[in-house]
């Protein structure tokens, strides 16, 4: 068996690690020069959104040997929508770094991959399928999935970041509700240290379009943080994503090719979390390589967690202003928290009810 894995990134790296313990060394190939040689940002585990599992980076380092280090723990959830405000407390999950920092999530990785991973090396699915047995396709952009119309493409969105520098708690996240600068989408704020922070609005593309441009959806965002936080952040770094698809996968397995992470559907329609089913993916294929369960039943749970998402979203996106303030009003304190902490699948249950009564 000749393994290529297209991507050094989450589910590329993950794929290969879990190989290797069970003694296939794939062929790793990587566009950039280097894992994560991209823009540097943050990103995060919101845990309730990956149950029934409590604590993804515990569970990677017992179950399957893969170790990560969050760069902080969440343990405050701030909530804002344009008048109101909801603080939630406990343990919540974890941030990360992403791209060229020496920690970020794909470094970590890949240090523990012992395969040589090639550098500089963009593939073709079609060059590939010729040299290898098998190919894993984790280029992280569902494009190629659609190339082979295996990928029905939801919605695509526009992510707008920034470094800024400031006072930040690092156990503190931040998320807007505001129509005004994210349409049907979101503000955030994750800290990457106490001295600095990304700021990010992240909205779906071509859908309610106020008419607003990008800088000016930019600059009603950068004030809003600037009030809110009583302070004149200063940017030291931007980047700016357009046209990000999120979409489902028809068929995770199309003969010897498997799709993983984001070229399958890990981003979650709801709030773009898709770091931890991205993770899961690369280790399922190599499961199912190794004659484990057989990808396509592994990542069911992907799947349907997409789907339950995606009824949720649909339901954010008819709400107003006044209906975004009364959810965040309904979340502060003791209501918010035992959500956001429950061992249950909230997203599941949600849905469910959503479809059941008819709202969805
Ligand atoms: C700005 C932003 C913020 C996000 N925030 C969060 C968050 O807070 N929490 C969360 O859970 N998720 C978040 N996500 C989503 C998350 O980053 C992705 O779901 C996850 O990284 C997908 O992993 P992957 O393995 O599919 O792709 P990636 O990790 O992106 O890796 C893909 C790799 O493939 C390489 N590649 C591409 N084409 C080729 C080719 N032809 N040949 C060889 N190599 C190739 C790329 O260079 C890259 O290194 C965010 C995404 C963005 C863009």
């Amino acid at each position: 068996m000749k393994v290529a894995i297209m991507g050094a990134g989450l589910s590329g790296l993950a794929c290969a690690i879990r190989l290797e313990q069970m003694g296939v060394s794939p062929t790793v190939f990587e566009k950039r020069s280097c894992p994560g040689d991209r823009f540097a940002n943050m990103e995060a585990l919101i845990s309730v959104f990956s149950r029934p599992i409590r604590d993804e980076i515990a569970f990677l380092a017992d179950r399957y040997q893969i170790y990560l280090q969050p760069s902080s723990n969440i343990s405050e959830f701030v909530i804002r929508s344009a008048n109101e405000k909801a603080v939630l407390t406990g343990n919540l999950g974890f941030c990360n770094h992403r791209g060229r920092q020496e920690d970020a999530w794909e470094n970590q990785l890949a240090r523990q991959v012992k395969s040589k991973i090639h550098f500089h090396a963009e593939q073709s699915y079609e060059h590939l399928l010729k040299e290898f047995t098998h190919v894993v396709v984790a280029t992280g952009d569902p494009s190629y999935t659609a190339a082979v119309h295996n990928f029905r493409t939801d919605f695509t969105a526009t992510l707008k970041g920034a470094t800024v520098e400031g006072e930040f708690s690092r156990y503190r996240v931040i998320s807007w509700l505001d129509d005004r600068f994210a349409p049907k989408g979101y503000g955030y704020l994750l800290p990457f240290t106490e001295k600095l922070a990304n700021i990010v609005i992240a909205f779906r593309e071509g859908v309610n379009d106020d008419g607003l441009e990008l800088k000016e959806k930019w600059a009603l965002f950068f004030d809003r943080v600037c009030t809110d936080l009583g302070q004149d952040l200063q940017v030291t770094d931007q980047f700016e994503v357009n046209g990000y698809k999120v979409g489902q996968c028809r068929r995770a397995r199309v003969g010897n090719t498997f799709f993983t992470g984001n070229c399958l559907d890990s981003v979650m329609p709801l709030f773009g979390f898709g770091q931890f089913p991205a993770i899961l993916s690369g280790i399922y294929a190599a499961e199912d390589l190794c004659g484990g369960t057989p990808y396509i039943e592994a990542t069911r749970a992907i799947h349907a967690s997409y789907d339950n998402s995606m009824v949720i979203r649909k339901l954010y996106e008819r709400l107003d202003t006044g209906q975004k303030d009364r959810l965040v009003k309904m979340l502060n304190g003791k209501m918010g928290e035992k959500l956001l902490t429950t061992r249950f699948d909230v997203l599941k249950i949600a849905s469910r009810l959503l479809r059941w009564t008819g709202i969805q």
